[in-house]
């Protein structure tokens, strides 16, 4: 179907749907994205001890969550922040997940790094200051571990599949694209939530996409609507920060949920995850034809 924006993404190749195309299913340890299964993945936004982990993966697995996130290398705006604990900390997540059947997505910083993370990690996390790292979508897009790609605060949509683009060119065919806020004029919000992103991706794009509501709120009482609005805009999933103790959290416990918001999350999404299903094809959502 073509859309006002679709001449825009013509210059495309690797990552535009076409009528020989099917849309890319990423499937990582038992989980799959991109197909009839909605995914969450939720977790701390940093990995700060083996009993913070360990805790809330087991809380988020038993609301529902399929795959494990926390960081071990944090690129932090200030550095002063709290950086990670580095390989410790990916130890602590492959514990974790082992245990709970869980699948782990962690960001890698670097292209050296690339092989480390990858020994613990089925998802490999490029943030969205990474977006535009060419070496590390390189290095990424030599690796056999999906991408996670997340959209840089700065960047449009045409910059964002770019990014996504290098990765497929490399060798690499497993990216979902993560929109988590952009940066706009209000600061309310730590970001401004492009819902938008989410039918014109798929529609263009045959890679799962996926919404990160925690960092484009900035706040616990925005997470909870914006899941909603991303899982009807056709979301293939969310990506959730969660704390045993988000007040004491080492970076964003402001916007980490608790456990019972997370298990009061995945209770109420049920009805919306149902609607998006009827509505199932993401041309249909962006072009208001839905049932
Ligand atoms: C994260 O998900 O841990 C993170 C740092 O997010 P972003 O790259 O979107 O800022
Ligand atoms: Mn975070």
């Amino acid at each position: 179907m073509e859309f006002p924006w679709s001449p825009r993404f013509s210059r495309f190749e690797l990552v535009l749907l076409t009528d020989e195309r099917s849309r890319t299913v990423v499937r990582a340890g038992n989980v799959t994205i991109g197909d009839s299964e909605f995914v969450v993945m939720a977790g701390p936004c940093a990995v700060e001890s083996e009993w913070q982990v360990r805790a809330t993966a087991e809380a988020v697995a038993a609301a529902g969550a399929r795959v494990l996130r926390g960081g071990a290398f944090k690129p932090r705006t200030s550095p002063y922040s709290f950086q990670g604990l580095g390989e410790e900390g990916l130890k602590i997540l492959r514990r974790a997940a082992d245990s709970t059947g869980l699948a782990v997505v962690t960001e890698v910083m670097c292209p050296e790094d690339v092989a480390l993370v990858s020994e613990y990690a089925e998802i490999l996390q490029v943030g969205s200051r990474s977006m535009e790292n060419f070496a590390l979508l390189e290095a990424v897009g030599r690796s056999s571990r999906p991408v996670l790609l997340k959209r840089g605060m700065t960047a449009i949509l045409e910059e964002f599949l770019q990014s996504a683009e290098v990765v497929l060119r490399n060798g690499n065919p497993d990216v979902i694209l993560c929109e988590r806020g952009i940066r706009t004029f209000d600061a309310v919000t730590r970001n401004t939530l492009d819902v938008a992103a989410v039918p014109v991706l798929k529609s263009v794009s045959h890679l799962p996409v996926i919404v990160d509501p925690s960092h484009a709120a900035g706040a616990r009482a925005l997470v909870l609507p914006l899941a909603r609005a991303a899982t009807v805009a056709g979301a293939d999933g969310l990506l959730v920060e969660v704390h045993p103790a988000p007040e004491t959290a080492l970076s964003d416990g402001v916007q980490s949920l608790t456990f019972a918001e997370f298990r009061n999350l995945m209770t109420d999404l049920q009805p919306y995850v149902a609607l998006a299903a009827d509505m199932r094809e993401p041309e249909l959502i962006a072009a208001g034809k839905v049932v």
